[in-house]
């Protein structure tokens, strides 16, 4: 199945997106994680979408287009989250490859901004905590034990910068998408979220 992921910064993509690949088999390509891990690799798209990113802006549509078509190249399945942010990448994706089901994780600002300036990830098994999850040691994954980070783009400002983005250009994609869109309500648990995206997408 093929599958886009499509929610404000702080909705939960990046959680639920790993709980369906891994019970589902399905490879999740996460934009962000691709643009970071360019960045961390020093490639020249990486560091030239790190001047956007590091203040809350969205990359060039050149530089991640290119990204995507390479890691889409050979998917028969997969969930993509953070890809399309507009209408552009949009038309670029119906080019590649055709959506079965979009996902919506629905929530609003005030929960969004909770969850983001408490997030912190880990850059080895990308779990991400907050106040739904907190690691049993501070600061460190309980999964490997390397220490969590803050990303740079997780300040108060550049969640702002960020979530008009969500509402000005993302936002116009579900529109699009209409008759495959699934809304679900993301302001519950990690684990009631998960089960309704079972039930409604994937019917058990
Ligand atoms: P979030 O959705 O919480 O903002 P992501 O990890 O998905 O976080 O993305 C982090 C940043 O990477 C974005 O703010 C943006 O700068 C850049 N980015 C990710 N996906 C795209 C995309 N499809 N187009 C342009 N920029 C992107």
């Amino acid at each position: 199945m093929k599958l886009l992921i499509i929610g404000a910064q702080g909705s939960g993509k990046g959680t639920q997106s790993k709980l369906i690949s891994e019970k589902h088999h399905i490879p999740h390509l996460s934009t962000g994680d691709l643009l970071r891990e360019a960045y961390e690799k020093k490639t020249k798209a990486g560091i030239e979408a790190h001047k956007y990113i590091e203040q809350g802006n969205l990359a060039p549509d050149e530089i991640i287009n290119e990204i995507l078509k390479q890691e889409l190249a050979d998917k028969l399945a997969f969930i993509l989250d953070g890809y399309p942010r507009n209408l552009k990448q949009a038309e670029n994706l119906d080019k590649i490859t055709k959506i079965d089901k979009v996902i919506y994780l629905k929530i609003n600002d005030k929960e969004a901004i909770g969850r983001l300036s408490s997030r912190r990830m880990c850059s080895k098994c990308k779990i991400i905590y907050g106040i739904n999850r907190v690691p049993l040691e501070e600061n460190t994954c309980d999964v490997c034990g390397q220490a969590l980070f803050t990303r740079e783009d997780d300040t108060e400002e550049k969640i702002k910068t960020r979530l008009k983005d969500f509402k000005e250009k993302t936002f116009l994609i579900l529109e699009r998408y209409k008759s495959k869109v699934i809304e679900i309500d993301a302001s519950k648990s990690p684990e009631e979220i998960f089960e309704e995206i079972e039930k409604k997408v994937f019917g058990d």
